[in-house]
């Protein structure tokens, strides 16, 4: 099946450091496309080292022209999307914007939906005196909801109509699974680009502001970098036309400069083709699963129709801790463990191949049939 595969020279973009290593953690750090390192070392070498400050009349377009491209990937038509801030901060930004826009309503947020989605959730609600609810009822609302569940995988439906505002968290979507947000008539989103983006650790997230909205919504951080004329450096704050608004400090331009290959190469592949190449993947791992590792304990916690799956697949197992552990220190594999029980394995389409799935159920297999992860030390930090 590997000579089928369309995407298969995308696995030699990537620097591979360690060829014994398996990375099934993709969706949690993309890996390092060689294309960035040639990029960053131009960024500080020739524009920071040589243009010095004269290089920010470039650095001030790339949020936006970065922001343009992510768009292209998620179904974003240009000015709709800019690349700034962490996922928490863009939440916590839209999340104001939209109470603002629309009036004091209660705020939806799955107890299942990640951690920092429901710490922003949770803090803005008890600032402002309003409820949280953990799913939608009839009364119009604010929803954060993540449209691939970080821990089974599970894609989201997206519902034609709705009578709530709802900010999607493309975290773990974006670059893995068809994303139509014009298409769909979405409002508002935010995400991460270090996961299939490829964007590298601490890579700037983004947010989509439907064009139809930015005239009524307003960042709650007031920055200059928002501001319509930046440098007038005038008296008051007046926001700036369009999804730049949500702009608030100075962008990080080395992250923005990684963002850009690592979502270029995103777009050179396809969504389309990521995606069809991810089911390959994740279909087959869980039928390896089914046939291997169940009679080992596992369970696969992940949905069964491929269409419904972004590009990882949990597997539970009552010592998945243990196991994740040990599979790092004894098997030379890296998968992702997800409190309380499930082995999180990430197969990030592009710098992934259908020998990696093959070999992680190996890894697996042999590790916990001789017993490996039994008294591995799970104290500590859990990563
Ligand atoms: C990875 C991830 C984030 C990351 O948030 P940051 O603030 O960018 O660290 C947010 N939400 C979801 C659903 C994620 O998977």
């Amino acid at each position: 099946m590997s000579a089928d595969d369309p995407l298969e020279a995308f696995l030699d973009r990537f620097v591979v450091a360690d060829p014994s290593l398996l990375y099934l953690d993709g969706n949690s750090l993309g890996r390092l496309p060689k294309a960035t390192v040639d990029r960053l070392r131009e960024v500080v070498e020739v524009e920071w080292g040589d243009g010095l400050v004269r290089s920010w009349e470039a650095w001030v377009e790339a949020p936006v022209r970065v922001g343009d491209l992510v768009g292209s990937v998620i179904g974003a038509a240009p000015g709709q999307v800019l690349c700034c801030d962490s996922t928490t901060v863009n939440l916590y930004k839209l999340v104001h914007a939209a109470l603002d826009a629309f009036g004091p309503r209660p705020l939806v947020v799955s107890p299942d939906d990640f951690p920092t989605d429901r710490y922003v959730v949770e803090g803005v609600a008890a600032r402002r005196g309003l409820p949280v609810r953990p799913e939608a009822t009839d009364e119009p609302s604010i929803v954060v909801r993540s449209l691939v569940d970080y821990r089974t995988g599970e894609i989201a439906e997206v519902p034609p109509s709705s009578p709530h505002v709802v900010i999607w968290d493309l975290s773990h979507a974006a670059g893995a699974v068809p994303v139509h947000l014009d298409d769909w008539g979405v409002q508002l989103a935010a995400g991460c680009t270090y996961k299939h983006l490829l964007g590298g650790p601490g890579a700037p997230a983004y947010l989509y502001v439907a064009t139809s909205l930015q005239e009524r919504l307003r960042s709650p951080i007031q920055g200059w970098f928002g501001q319509r004329d930046q440098f007038g450096m005038g008296a008051a704050y007046v926001p700036t036309e369009g999804v730049e608004r949500f702009h608030a400090g100075t962008p990080p331009v080395l992250g923005l400069a990684a963002v850009e290959e690592g979502v270029r190469l995103v777009a050179e592949a396809g969504v389309d083709r990521i995606f069809a190449k991810a089911q390959v993947l994740t279909s087959r791992l869980v039928a390896l699963a089914d046939e291997r590792l169940a009679p080992l304990g596992f369970s696969v916690a992940s949905p069964r129709d491929p269409a419904r799956r972004g590009a990882h697949v949990s597997l539970r197992h009552p010592d998945a801790l243990a196991i994740s552990r040990a599979l790092v220190d004894q098997e030379r594999a890296v998968p992702d463990f997800r409190a309380p029980d499930l082995l999180r394995i990430g197969l990030s389409p592009l710098s992934t191949s259908l020998a990696d799935v093959e070999e992680a159920v190996v890894r697996i297999e042999r590790l916990v049939a001789r017993g490996g992860h039994v008294g591995v030390d799970v104290s500590g930090r859990v990563r």
